[in-house]
């Protein structure tokens, strides 16, 4: 399990290593760039998952499972992402 994600703003570029959470989801994230205040894409569940390196652990423990994580809705572009 990774606890470390790293984020890059979508506006700036901007990338900063933040540690998650195990037991939420983030859905606000405040860019140490730039300042814009970023949210989840359309389908997923937190700004790790959308920005991040890393998914966000519910996620993790999900797809260790072989499973696609509840916290996401199962959208079916949650596959694709690497
Ligand atoms: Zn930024």
């Amino acid at each position: 399990m990774q606890l470390l994600s790293t984020i890059t703003c979508p506006q700036c570029g901007h990338p900063s290593t933040e540690t998650m959470p195990t037991d939420a989801c983030r859905f606000f994230y405040e860019c140490a760039g730039c300042g814009a205040l970023l949210k989840p894409k359309a389908g997923d569940c937190c700004v790790f998952c959308s920005y991040g390196d890393v998914p966000c652990p519910p996620v993790q423990a999900a797809r260790e499972r072989g499973r696609v994580a509840e916290c996401c809705g199962g959208g079916p572009d949650n596959t694709a992402k690497a």
